[in-house]
């Protein structure tokens, strides 16, 4: 028999479940890109996406997914020849890492693994060691999506400014905006990027590229920016076509807004509170399921170290696997698969797993996912620790 029949639950770390009121408000007809509303709506978005990052700087806006997002910002940061120095916990940061490399910018990375956070001792070393202040820039993630590792953003600016270096710091958020707290202003940084898919809770297809006044003036004359990418004509636009170079993402633009409307209601901080709460619910599950299975547990040891919007976990191969087809197909529930951990062909690919709890997501939500998990565990008899229900409900019984 199977259960999935009903509303299913997609908690994989992006693209996240669209809220029913994003989705009402892209059916509709196509406007006119010329004049008229659809102006009046675009200008609403950038105070609201300047608060959304903490920063009372620049915003340029993209067609494209976070792929595109981090050419938009190498693209703007880096001359060809430059240097990067690439801070990765991950499968994305090591991503970024490459696609900075194949664009002909000089890439040094500290790779600090899969379950560790950045040391930002060996930070402040590469920094100092950079005498001739070749490094025009470092970049990391606020949360790398395939390890879970939160980047503590302000502790990294504060090695940078120990290392007395002028480096730009630029922060791919991802994973992290609308979930994660984050102030970009009073955390010193210089260029963030995000993509509409995950926090911000609408389709996939367009990314934002935040810079400070330092950032645009440090990078005035990088030479790989090409016509479509430059986020100067986007940020200071005179005429709206070019704010997206182009044709606007017209009914991605009427989901935003809805999206922004409702994270304003709710208050960013309640919602920074909110993504705490029901990580802590999932972590507390965790925990239980590990008593006496050393193979069940959670890639980040510290809680102090992960994301509050997507935990990656293992399950001792190939019952992670298992347990994802049995959610999946018996009850409703897709779980995100394990990332950047094993290569797909190796069997202990199918130990990994990701459980999302990102953007649109309740209390509801994330009981019912950990419920569905315990329900796969007993029926396919992965042995697991007692109590995590009762403990995930007993921090979500504390939180709200
Ligand atoms: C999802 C994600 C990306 C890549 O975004 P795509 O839309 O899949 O190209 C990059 N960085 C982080 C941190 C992400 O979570």
């Amino acid at each position: 028999m199977t259960l999935a029949n009903g509303r299913p639950y997609l908690a994989i770390p992006g693209p996240s479940v669209m809220p029913d009121r994003v989705l009402a408000a892209m059916h509709r007809a196509a406007p006119n890109i010329y004049e008229g509303a659809l102006y009046d709506l675009v200008a609403s978005l950038w105070p609201d996406l300047k608060a959304l990052a903490g920063t009372k700087a620049s915003v340029a806006a993209y067609i494209g997914n976070g792929h595109a997002i981090w050419e938009a910002a190498n693209a703007n940061l880096f001359s060809r020849g430059e240097k990067a120095l690439v801070l990765a916990t991950g499968q994305f940061g090591l991503s970024w890492a490459n696609s900075a490399r194949a664009m002909g910018i000089d890439v040094e990375v500290l790779d600090f693994g899969k379950s560790s956070p950045v040391d930002m001792g060996r930070v402040e070393a590469a920094l100092r060691a950079d005498k001739a202040g070749a490094i025009k820039a470092v970049l990391t993630t606020q949360v790398d999506t395939a390890s879970t590792i939160r980047t503590d953003i302000a502790s990294l600016r504060a090695a940078m400014d120990a290392a007395g270096h002028d480096a730009l710091l630029a922060v791919d958020c991802i994973a992290s905006m609308g979930c994660d707290e984050f102030r970009m202003d009073d955390w010193g940084v210089d260029v963030t990027v995000a993509a509409s898919q995950k926090g911000l809770m609408t389709p996939p297809g367009m990314g934002f590229v935040w810079f400070s006044d330092k950032a645009r003036a440090a990078t005035a004359g990088a030479d790989l920016r090409t016509p479509y990418w430059n986020w100067t004509p986007r940020a200071d636009a005179e005429e709206f076509w070019q704010l997206w170079n182009g044709t606007a993402p017209t009914h991605h633009l009427y989901g935003l807004r809805e999206a922004l409307n409702m994270i304003g209601e709710e208050g960013l901080p309640a919602v920074w509170a909110r993504h705490d709460c029901l990580a802590r619910a999932v972590w507390a599950a965790f925990d239980c399921w590990s008593v006496g299975n050393p193979a069940i547990g959670m890639n980040v040891a510290d809680p102090a170290h992960r994301g509050r919007s997507v935990t990656a976990a293992r399950f001792g191969a190939p019952h992670a696997t298992r347990l994802r087809e049995w959610c999946e197909h018996r009850a409703g529930v897709t779980l995100g698969i394990g990332l950047g951990m094993a290569p797909s062909s190796d069997p202990a690919y199918h130990g990994f797993l990701r459980v999302a709890h990102m953007g649109h997501v309740n209390a509801h939500m994330t009981l019912g996912a950990l419920a569905v998990m315990e329900a796969g565990l007993i029926a396919l008899d992965i042995p697991h620790g007692s109590g995590a229900l009762a403990a995930a409900a007993g921090v979500v019984a504390a939180g709200a």
